[in-house]
């Protein structure tokens, strides 16, 4: 892996930031139906649309779906927050979601459940410290994941999500162009390694995916010989080298109506099972696993910052308004344009960058 030796992460910063993530609360189920009721009439009367990541709690994927929301990555997310005739989107999810539904929808009121929910991969990409590496070099191209904050995007040629990252880096490279791929290391080494593109890494990583383990994962196979693991790619090498299938999280969730298989083991966060479920009814879902010798599991296969979203929060912010995310406008414009581009390379090849891409197999 072809990490950038002079980037630190304050891994101990993100390691706080974890500790200090309060799940919301949980709720009765009297109390569910009450603000399930008032959080539908509230939609009602804000003109507002709720839109859901995969990773939040089923309670909200079920009410998004019901209300005519969506449930989905974030960008599709902002997307159908953009499609959408609604005046407000109101964000399940983390900061950088919030942020980029307010960068493609800069004439939308946004809110948020909690601004408070964090994500260790943009946390670990300091948009000062970013800009001052690129800037030393200039001879190539930058690349960033979604999950970065509005500043990083900005300073970016592309933002790419996982489904089109590898397509994206290919045709970079054919081009002859040598990359800086930002903030997530397992991906971008997965990446590196498919497409053979001179890539410098940033050396971030995703806490939930950062522990799934690979030598209890070779165990649970060889206990469930017929389960077919799927992976996302945010997961460390030698948990994607034992993947059936490879891919973002649409992709993952397309897999198992496309797999025979009836048993599936999936290293990604545990929220994606709820829309498993719903697409295969019948089959059976297992989380890969994160504990075992060394675990020092910080997430176990759940985000803490996804987990803070909840259903009091969000009738919090849709009754007060509060939790509404601002983007600088002169800055979301310029955060836009790879934005757009990545769109526009998506729009070319006739697949949606959210998912519709073929299923990755491992390299
Ligand atoms: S699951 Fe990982 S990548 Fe996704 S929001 Fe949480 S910390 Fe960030």
């Amino acid at each position: 892996m072809k990490l950038i030796e002079t980037i630190t992460i304050d891994q101990d910063q993100i390691n706080r930031l974890v500790a200090q993530a309060k799940p919301a609360p949980p709720v009765s189920g009297a109390e569910k139906e009450e603000l399930t009721r008032r959080i539908k009439r509230l939609l009602k009367e804000k003109n507002a649309v709720l839109v859901a990541h995969y990773y939040t709690d089923d309670d909200l994927q079920i009410l998004a779906d019901a209300t005519g929301g969506c449930v989905s990555d974030s960008l599709e997310m902002a997307r159908f927050g953009h499609a959408h005739a609604a005046g407000t989107v109101v964000v399940a999810g983390v900061r950088f979601m919030g942020e980029t539904a307010k960068i493609l929808n800069p004439e939308k009121r946004v809110l948020m459940p909690s601004l408070e929910a964090e994500c260790s991969l943009d946390l670990s990409c300091r948009a000062d410290v970013f800009k001052a590496f690129c800037d030393a070099h200039p001879d190539r191209t930058v690349v960033v994941y979604a999950n970065t904050s509005a500043e990083v995007k900005a300073r970016a040629d592309w933002v790419v999500t996982s489904s089109i990252a590898t397509r994206i880096v290919r045709h970079l490279h054919d081009k002859g162009e040598k990359i800086i791929w930002a903030p997530d290391r397992y991906l971008g080494d997965y990446i590196q390694k498919v497409t053979g593109a001179d890539m410098l890494l940033w050396p971030g990583y995703c806490v939930v995916h950062d522990a799934f383990k690979a030598d209890e994962l070779r165990s649970l196979r060889r206990r469930y010989p017929e389960a077919a693991v799927l992976v996302h790619p945010e997961s460390p090498m030698d948990v994607i080298d034992q993947a059936d299938v490879v891919g973002s999280t649409t992709q993952l969730i397309k897999a198992v109506t496309e797999l025979d298989n009836d048993m599936f083991i999936v290293a990604t966060d545990l929220g994606i099972f709820h829309k498993m479920k719903e697409a295969a009814p019948g089959k059976r879902f297992m989380e890969a696993p994160t504990g075992g010798t060394g675990a020092s599991c910080l997430s176990c296969a759940h985000c803490p910052w996804m987990a803070m979203n909840g259903l009091a929060g969000l009738a919090r912010a849709l009754e007060t308004g509060d939790n509404e995310v601002h983007v600088d406008p002169e800055l979301g414009k310029r955060a836009m344009v790879p934005v757009k581009r990545m769109l526009d390379f998506a729009e070319k090849l006739k697949i949606k960058a959210t998912g519709d891409a073929n299923i990755v197999s491992p390299a």
